[in-house]
């Protein structure tokens, strides 16, 4: 290291990303922790028994030096010189080469800087460590320069394991303070796999003798610096062995003690690491609590390891309702977390997971990944993509758990049928599976929700597509004259109201090989009998003039005018292209201010008016439009009935005043010839009406 890059190492030292040589160096002892344990898995004598594996943390105050201390592997000397020696082979080089080449040091996370990232807030470290197979050995170095290693013979001795001594900068000092400790422990490293003990010093009031009283006061002293021992909370000790009588003559006096104890700070152990079986409920939950910051336990929860060529573990759950802000995109969530062996890495990782499933929220700990990754090179990373392939499995199988109690499933899928939905319209691959999850009201669920796989048992025999309408609300699809042929033909319609619909529905395209087809839409092929096939082809001929007649009157509002075989009820329906928008998607479309009309102009709905000669309005026009092609009633009517299906198949009225002219025409007509007691009365109502729509029959007239 050369003096200039040390400079330049030390000038950043004021930005609070340095923070990050804790989480550095609790990982390394965690490794070191790893690297022993994993040894006395073949040779147990190596972890002798009585000293536990943990990571400690003691702040120095009065020496202004923070240690951390671990009962790892240890280093022996080569060790010592070949890890520690050298700068160039940990990620700090390539981090000062980025820096130099003007790298935020934001960006530190990304280089694994390792060991060398003490020097960050320290101008000088000691290392004290001692493996199994070497003598306790000290390295020392100031700002990572030269550095020197003697045999320790000073230090007590450690055992096994390694302590760090940093002699913290004099603008570093509050990586003394107890507080700014835990806050950084929590946030980076609460979930590693050991032991983080924090050494706290604590001031409790103690009640003594009275000096005065006490002869042999010094025997009663308290030893304020004593040595925290292993494992256990040191308190200090007054020996007190008095009898009652003694102690009511003496007088008391309460006193102040500085006394030190070990504080675990990472006690919710790492629940992912633990075996699911051993793993209550109650532990889920409040895992679940503080990792999504939920006020109501979870609804349900996947947890579950990967091994194989590649591996992770992770936990998944999905909270009971949905936030308000779901769709809010700009918002950052934190919905999986990153560890990678056990070290945090990033909240929210989106790479993890696909959009539609952004309510799901959970942790994935990787054993492969590195520990220097950033959020750049993990859209690329191989290992990733496998990781989110399986995430997005897990959650299928998930969802397919709820779905097996039924209250539970509507819960959920009152919160997150968006969701499904857009995984539809996104995951091509696992369109499929989401589609169980669909769950719809139709002519025959009644209060409840039908899935897709229970419609298709109810389908009679004959039946073979699953039929379906979109529209704003359940009265007005429900009440629709599409629903009315295939309500008296004995066929079920699934009623299509979230506008999200549109979008899932026009992907989906088929279900368990059977066609989802819109009843509104051209195309709706009817099973008919060859009688009622011969019916058609003579209505055909006999309305075709008034269908003729129709078309030229309308121009080009309808791209055709045909008899129908999907109405019974009404007079005529408006029909729309196959692969334009429905009505209802073209009310969307609209709702959302188009940003450009020209897609509108093509997209937008080609309507087919279909005719049903049976119902006695077309059958009435027809006779009209034989007696007088010119009729001008036959005008009127037509645009009225074209203007109502427009309405009724929940389309909007270009002009609704030139309809409005027309109704107060029929009004006025309907006055004229009025007998009728009701319409009598309420002709009081009327004058207004009347007067008025003067001035719109007479523009209705310009019009047409
Ligand atoms: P990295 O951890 O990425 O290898 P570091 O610079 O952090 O790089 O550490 C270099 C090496 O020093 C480690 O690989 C490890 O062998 C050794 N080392 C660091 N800290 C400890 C420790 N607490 N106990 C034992 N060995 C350690």
């Amino acid at each position: 290291m050369s003096e200039l890059e040390v400079e330049q190492f030390a000038f950043q030292a004021e930005i609070s990303q340095l923070m990050i040589f804790l989480r550095e160096l609790i990982s390394n002892c965690s490794d070191a922790l790893d690297k022993i344990r994993y040894e006395s898995l073949t040779d147990p004598s190596k972890l002798e028994t009585g000293r536990d594996l943990y990571i400690r943390i003691i702040p120095d105050k009065e020496h202004n030096v923070l240690i951390i201390r671990d009962t790892g592997i240890g280093m022996t000397k080569a060790d010592l010189v070949n890890n520690l020696g050298t700068i160039a082979r940990s990620g700090t080089k390539a981090f000062m080469e980025a820096l130099q080449s003007g790298a935020d040091i934001s960006m530190i996370g990304q280089f694994g800087v390792g060991f060398y990232s003490a020097y960050l807030v320290a101008d000088r470290v000691r290392v004290i460590t001692k493996h199994n197979d070497d003598e306790q050995y000290i390295w020392e170095s100031a700002a990572g320069g030269s550095f020197t290693i003697a045999r320790d013979t000073q230090n007590p001795l450690l055992g096994r394991g390694t302590e760090i001594q940093l002699f913290l900068k004099e603008d570093q000092l509050e990586y003394l303070e107890e507080r700014k400790i835990k806050e950084i422990v929590k946030k980076h490293s609460e979930f590693i796999g050991y032991p983080i003990q924090l050494v706290v010093e604590k001031e409790v009031e103690k009640e003594v003798e009275d000096e005065e009283e006490v002869k042999e006061g010094e025997d009663k002293e308290v030893k304020e610096d004593e040595e925290v021992k292993e494992g256990e909370d040191q308190k200090p000790k007054i020996e007190e062995v008095e009898d009652e009588e003694e102690k009511k003559e003496k007088k008391t006096k309460k006193i102040k003690e500085k006394t030190k104890e070990t504080e675990e700070l990472n006690k919710t152990k790492p629940l992912w690491t633990r075996n699911p079986d051993d793993i209550t409920n109650e532990e889920y939950a409040s895992f679940y609590k503080s990792l999504s910051n939920d006020w109501e336990d979870h609804l349900a929860v996947k947890h579950f390891s990967v091994e194989g060529q590649l591996e992770f573990r992770a936990i998944l759950f999905v909270p009971r309702r949905a936030p308000f802000d779901l769709f809010e995109t700009k918002k950052k969530r934190n919905n999986i977390k990153l560890y990678v062996r056990r070290v945090f890495i990033m909240d929210d990782c989106e790479d993890l997971i696909p959009e539609y499933l952004n309510f799901v929220k959970g942790i994935v700990d990787s054993e492969d990944l590195p520990l220097n990754i950033s959020r750049e090179m993990l859209q690329q990373n191989k290992i990733l993509k496998v990781i989110r392939k399986n995430i997005v499995k897990k959650c299928m199988e998930l969802f397919s758990e709820i779905s097996e109690d039924k209250d539970n499933f509507n819960k959920f899928y009152e919160a997150f049928a968006k969701n499904i939905k857009l995984g539809i319209h996104e995951d091509s691959q696992n369109r499929a599976k989401l589609a169980e999850f669909l769950r719809y009201h139709s002519t025959k669920s009644g209060d409840e929700l039908t899935s897709l796989k229970d419609y298709v048992t109810r389908m009679p025999e004959k039946q073979k597509d699953i039929y379906y309408i979109t529209g704003e609300n359940r009265q007005a699809v429900e009440n629709s004259p599409f629903v009315e042929v295939l309500k008296k033909r004995g066929y079920e319609v699934l009623l299509m109201t979230d506008p999200i619909d549109e979008y899932s529905v026009s992907q989906l395209k088929e279900y368990d090989g059977k066609k989802l087809v819109c009843i509104t839409k051209e195309g709706l092929e009817l099973d008919e009998d060859e009688e009622e096939k011969k019916q058609r082809e003579e209505e055909t001929k006999q309305y075709e003039e008034l269908c003729k007649q129709i078309k030229e009157i309308l121009g080009d509002k309808v791209e055709k005018v045909l008899v129908s075989n999907r109405i019974s009820e009404s007079p005529c329906v408006l029909v729309t292209g196959q692969y334009g928008w429905s009505a209802n998607f073209e009310r969307i479309m609209k709702a959302q201010a188009l940003r450009d009309s020209s897609m509108a102009s093509y997209m937008a709905s080609k309507k087919i008016m279909e005719i049903n000669p049976r119902h006695p309005i077309v059958k009435s026009l027809k006779n009209k439009v034989e007696v007088d092609k010119n009729d001008k009633t036959v005008k009127d009517l037509t645009w009225l009935l074209f203007e109502t299906s427009l309405l009724q198949s929940g389309f909007t009225l270009d002009e609704p005043s030139s309809f409005a002219g027309r109704i107060f025409k029929m009004i006025k007509l309907g006055l004229d010839i009025g007998s009728d007691e009701t319409e009598a009365m309420e002709t009081e109502e009327i004058p207004t009406l009347v007067d008025s729509s003067a001035a719109e029959a007479s523009q209705m007239e310009e019009v047409d």
